[in-house]
């Protein structure tokens, strides 16, 4: 089996809690995940579970405590973010933000915004770059007549071309989709979606996707990774998480999507980050499952047939 494009392992990060001398939040536990070449990978979760810092760790914008993130052979967890943002390596990992309208620079025309990359990271000369932001404009549909317009002259699927034009300006092997659709009307999202998925087949990217529409991870994406409170708690390929999922918080998730039966609703009170003990499992005070010994064990790391993986006392 050939390397994985990006393998992360062992990826922890903690912050200190104001106010509480010694206390630590672990906003990302122990994660260990991989996206092969081409690949795309769902990232799916409540809010406050750890997506987006776990984003932050692997565009390098932030720093882990602890762990590797293997991109193309090398760590680069090793490189302080700092000084991440101005080497070579930066422009293989692009990051596509969930709103356009706050991503782009007001003052900066469609132009300007997708040469700006192709200049810090790349030192290409205005010629070179002027030819690339047309060809890569070409590439996402945005008319070349709209190059010279700054963002407020633009509609919401238009900014959206810019910033996923950006990003690809630099010829990225891996972009990180944060709700990439998110503040888009119903009807661009399904046009904007389709143009990512295209251009992941074209451009062999390999894609993690983040998102809360279910039905669009569903869609786009080969594996997905359920995470909870920091932690991954199952993985599997996409179609067969969807169809039977495992692990009971991912039961609860899957069952929200309409069309999916009845409707699992999670009672109870989320346990708290802020230095939780090791020998609980984090959902069992939500679990519909539980059991007594999920409050003095920890749930075991169960691989399953099919390439699945499921953190729960019950997969066993
Ligand atoms: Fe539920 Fe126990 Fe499994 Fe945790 S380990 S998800 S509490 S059944």
């Amino acid at each position: 089996m050939s390397e994985p494009l990006l393998k992360v392992e062992r990826l922890h990060k903690r912050f200190p809690v104001a106010g509480k001398r010694g206390a630590l939040l672990h906003a990302v536990d122990d994660v260990s995940l991989s996206i092969g070449v081409g690949e795309s990978l769902g990232l799916v979760g409540e809010s406050g579970c750890g997506k987006s810092t776990l984003v932050r760790l692997l565009a390098r914008l932030l720093d882990p405590t602890e762990g590797r993130i293997v991109f193309e052979g090398e760590d680069l967890a090793s490189t302080p973010a700092l000084r991440f943002a101005r080497t070579a390596a930066r422009a293989r990992i692009q990051m596509v933000f969930q709103d356009p309208t706050d991503s782009l620079n007001p003052r900066y025309t469609a132009h300007d915004t997708i040469a700006e990359p192709l200049a810090l990271l790349m030192g290409q000369r205005a010629s070179a770059a002027d030819r690339r932001v047309h060809e890569v404009a070409d590439q996402v549909g945005l008319p070349s007549e709209l190059l010279s317009r700054y963002p407020h002259q633009l509609s919401g699927g238009q900014k959206a071309r810019v910033g996923i034009a950006r990003a690809l300006a630099v010829q990225p092997r891996l972009l990180i989709l944060d709700e990439p659709t998110a503040a888009l009307d119903v009807s661009v999202q399904a046009v904007v979606l389709q143009l990512l998925d295209r251009l992941r087949r074209e451009l062999s990217l390999s894609y993690l996707f983040v998102s809360h529409d279910l039905n669009v991870v569903r869609l786009l994406t080969d594996r997905v990774a359920v995470m909870y409170l920091g932690k991954l708690v199952e993985t599997g390929p996409s179609e067969a998480l969807f169809r039977a999922p495992r692990h009971p918080y991912t039961q609860a998730l899957v069952s929200s999507i309409p069309g999916q039966g009845s409707r699992i609703r999670l009672s109870g009170e989320v346990t708290s980050p802020i230095d939780p003990s090791p020998q609980v499992c984090r959902f069992h005070g939500r679990c519909p499952e539980g059991e007594d010994r999920c409050m003095r064990q920890t749930p075991p790391v169960v691989l399953l047939p099919g390439e699945r993986m499921v953190v729960c006392h019950l997969a066993t």
